[in-house]
C-alpha cells in the first residue's frame, strides 16, 4: 500500500506517520528527514539541499524525485510505503505517478491533514528537535528537559535552522504555492481524503486510520 501524507509544514505529518507505518508494516519515508541525515553526515547530497531548506525553499524536483525512486526500489518497500513531505508540487506527483506505473504500481490513498496557519506558525516556532535521535518537543506543549539533553538518546536537543520564524513564514508561502494544489490533484483522482490536523494525537489518529478503513 502506496500512502502519501500532504499537508504543511507543522501539521504533525512525522508525528502521525510512525503509527501508520507500523499499522500497514511499511516503512516511513520523509524526504525532509532523508535530507538532514545527509546534511548531518555532510554528504553531497546534503550539501546540495543545504542551501534550500535554510531558506525554507524547495530543493529542486529532480533531486527530490531520484532520491525517491531509489528508495521505493529498496526490498523494505516493496510492499508499499508513506511518503511524508513528498510529492510537494505537482511535477514531482507526476513523476512518482510515472515511476510508479511503470513498475505495475500506484498510489492507494492521499490523506491531507489541514491546520490553519495561525496555528502552523505557533507550532513550528515553538518546536525544539534531538539532534541525534530526532525526537520532538514544543516549548509550551511538551518542554523538552532543563538540561537540554534527549531523555531517550542524551542528544543535543535544539531548534531546527528552518523553524525560526522568518522561514517558518515562508515555508508555509511554499506550501500555499506550490504544495497545496497538489490537493486538488490528487481529489480529481479520487484518492484525496481530508483530515481535520487540529485535537489531540490519539484524535488525530483515528481520524487517519478511519479514513485508511482500518
Ligand atoms: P520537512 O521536514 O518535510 O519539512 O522538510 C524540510 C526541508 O527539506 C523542506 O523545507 C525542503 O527544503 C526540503 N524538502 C523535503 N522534502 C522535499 C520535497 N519533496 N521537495 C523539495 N524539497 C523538500
Amino acid at each position: 500500500m502506496i500512502v502519501i501524507l500532504l499537508g504543511p509544514p507543522g501539521a504533525g505529518k512525522g508525528t502521525q506517520a510512525g503509527a501508520i507505518a507500523e499499522k500497514y508494516r511499511i516503512p516511513h519515508i520523509s524526504t525532509g528527514d532523508i535530507f538532514r541525515a545527509n546534511l548531518k553526515e555532510g554528504s553531497p547530497l546534503g550539501l546540495e539541499a543545504r542551501r534550500y531548506m535554510e531558506a525554507g525553499a524547495l530543493v529542486p524536483d529532480d533531486l527530490v524525485v531520484r532520491l525517491v525512486g531509489d528508495r521505493l526500489d529498496a526490498p523494505d518497500a516493496a510492499g508499499g510505503a508513506l511518503l511524508d513531505g513528498f510529492p510537494r508540487t505537482v511535477a514531482q506527483a507526476e513523476a512518482l505517478a510515472g515511476y510508479l506505473a511503470r513498475k505495475g504500481r500506484q498510489e492507494d490513498h492521499c490523506l491531507c491533514l489541514e491546520v490553519p496557519d495561525g496555528e502552523l506558525v505557533k507550532r513550528l516556532a515553538g518546536r525544539r528537535m534531538c539532534r541525534d535521535c530526532g525526537a520532538g518537543f514544543h516549548v509550551d506543549f511538551s518542554p523538552p528537559p532543563a538540561d537540554g539533553r534527549c531523555a531517550k538518546c542524551g542528544g543535543q536537543i535544539h531548534q531546527r535552522a528552518d523553524d525560526q520564524e522568518a522561514t517558518v513564514l515562508n515555508r508555509l508561502k511554499v506550501y500555499h504555492e506550490q504544495t497545496s494544489p497538489l490537493a486538488d490533484w490528487y481529489g480529481r483522482r479520487g484518492l484525496l481524503r481530508r483530515i481535520d490536523g487540529q485535537g489531540s494525537v490519539a484524535e488525530i489518529q483515528s481520524r487517519i486510520l478511519a479514513a485508511l478503513g482500518a
